[in-house]
């Protein structure tokens, strides 16, 4: 059975990410969506609505378990027992902080590898802060998002 942790902050999941979620249960028995308790991000979205966010969305795809996590990734992907990271990677940008993260955790935990899947040319675009930002100012995101977390974000921004 290989398992994989497919760690982020998810605020919100967006439909690049559910790509990638679905495609990494392609190459896995399963994959832990991990959601990350605590960053030096500042979230729109508590850890329990974005986890509740992510398990509702996630809900019909098997082999997909979805938990909140904190402290380092690692000690997360060995406590779920699992052989590789997955990550996204959408432009160049991406790159460095990734290839620094990864070295980082390759150093922390020698046999855990991690997998970058390549994004999807039409969310290539697309990132949670993009979303947040255009649903703040009352832009559409009809397509971008599923539609529970849209239908979220138009709760938040109440002004809509
Ligand atoms: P983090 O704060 O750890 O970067 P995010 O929730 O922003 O968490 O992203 C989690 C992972 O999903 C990252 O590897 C990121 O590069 C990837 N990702 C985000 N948006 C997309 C997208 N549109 N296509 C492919 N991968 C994506």
């Amino acid at each position: 059975m290989k398992v994989a942790v497919y760690p982020g902050t998810f605020d919100p999941i967006t439909n690049g990410h559910l790509d990638i979620i679905r495609r990494a249960v392609s190459i896995f028995d399963r994959v832990v969506v991990g959601v990350a308790a605590d960053n030096y991000k500042e979230t729109l979205f508590s850890l329990e609505e974005r986890v509740d966010l992510v398990r509702t969305v996630t809900r019909d795809i098997a082999g997909v378990t979805v938990k909140s996590f904190s402290g380092l990734l690692v000690d997360f992907a060995r406590r779920e027992e699992a052989v590789a990271i997955v990550r996204g990677l959408r432009a160049v940008s991406d790159f460095e902080y990734e290839f620094q993260m990864s070295i980082m955790n390759k150093k922390l935990a020698s046999d855990l590898e991690t997998v970058f899947l390549m994004t999807t040319t039409e969310y290539s675009f697309l990132s949670s802060s993009v979303i947040r930002q255009v649903a703040s100012l009352g832009g559409c995101i009809h397509g971008l998002v599923p539609p529970e977390v849209e239908r979220a974000l138009l709760q938040r921004h109440d002004f809509f």
